[in-house]
């Protein structure tokens, strides 16, 4: 086989490794996105349920000083009732402290039902703060671990990087032009095997004539079907 052909191969096996490397490299940065966004989601949750707890306890204040307000109108209706003189002011008295009395209750009840509310609140707010501790410890460490690999693909990409150089320094500038404007426009391969008369690239079967000239090798051939520079290949291999 030609030297210049035998680097090309080389080449291409370098340039299938650093498309893999690319490929695994690319999924990592949306990966350590989606777990940002998640322990964002995480944390947004606590603070929710802190606002929430935190205007549970604005309602029980009004409502405390409510009862106060109520406390003090009550007693001095009652004062009031022991300086009366007529049973109709008596009678009227009475009625608005019943009032007062009943106001005093509801206020009652709804303050005991806000501090069940904050109880609870409280509760699933430890809940939901324990959770996100764990879950952001578990995201941190998930997150480090792909930034190790995005470093280790990294060194990966620049050692093969080397290399290309390195033989792409040995190949004649207008073979390796030709090389990376076929690769560019295949996307995959830019050369490819003649295996049974077939070009592995477009699978098209070559002209008997062309295979044999392929086979002899001493001159470089392109696929008349999709361009790519052929080599003879006697056999599959395995992989
Ligand atoms: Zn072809």
């Amino acid at each position: 086989m030609l030297e210049a052909l035998e680097l090309l191969l080389d080449l291409q096996k370098i340039d299938l490794e650093l498309a893999e490397l690319t490929a695994d490299g690319e999924l990592l940065p949306e990966r350590i996105q989606e777990l940002e966004e998640e322990k964002e989601r995480t944390n947004a949750e606590v603070v929710e349920r802190e606002a929430e707890l935190e205007s549970m306890r604005k309602s029980r204040l009004k409502l405390e000083r409510d009862l106060e307000d109520e406390g003090v109108k009550l007693k001095a209706l009652q004062e009031k009732q022991l300086v009366i003189k007529t049973n109709e002011e008596y009678a009227a008295l009475s009625h608005e402290i019943t009032f007062i009395r009943q106001e005093i209750s509801k206020t009652e009840d709804e303050i005991l039902e806000i501090m069940e509310s904050e109880g609870r609140g409280a509760k699933e707010l430890d809940e939901a703060k324990q959770r996100a501790a764990s879950l952001v410890a578990e995201t941190d460490a998930r997150i480090a671990e792909l930034n190790k690999e995005i470093e280790r693909l990294n060194d990966a990409v620049a050692i093969k990087a080397d290399e290309r150089l390195r033989i792409s320094t040995r190949i004649k500038q207008p073979m390796l032009a030709r090389y990376d404007r076929i690769l560019e426009s295949k996307g995959d391969l830019a050369v490819a095997a003649v295996i049974d008369g077939t070009c592995q690239g477009c699978f098209i079967t070559l002209p008997p004539q062309m295979v044999i000239e392929i086979k002899r090798a001493d001159h470089y051939i392109e696929c008349q079907s999709c361009g790519r520079i052929l080599y003879w290949r006697l056999e599959r291999e395995d992989g």
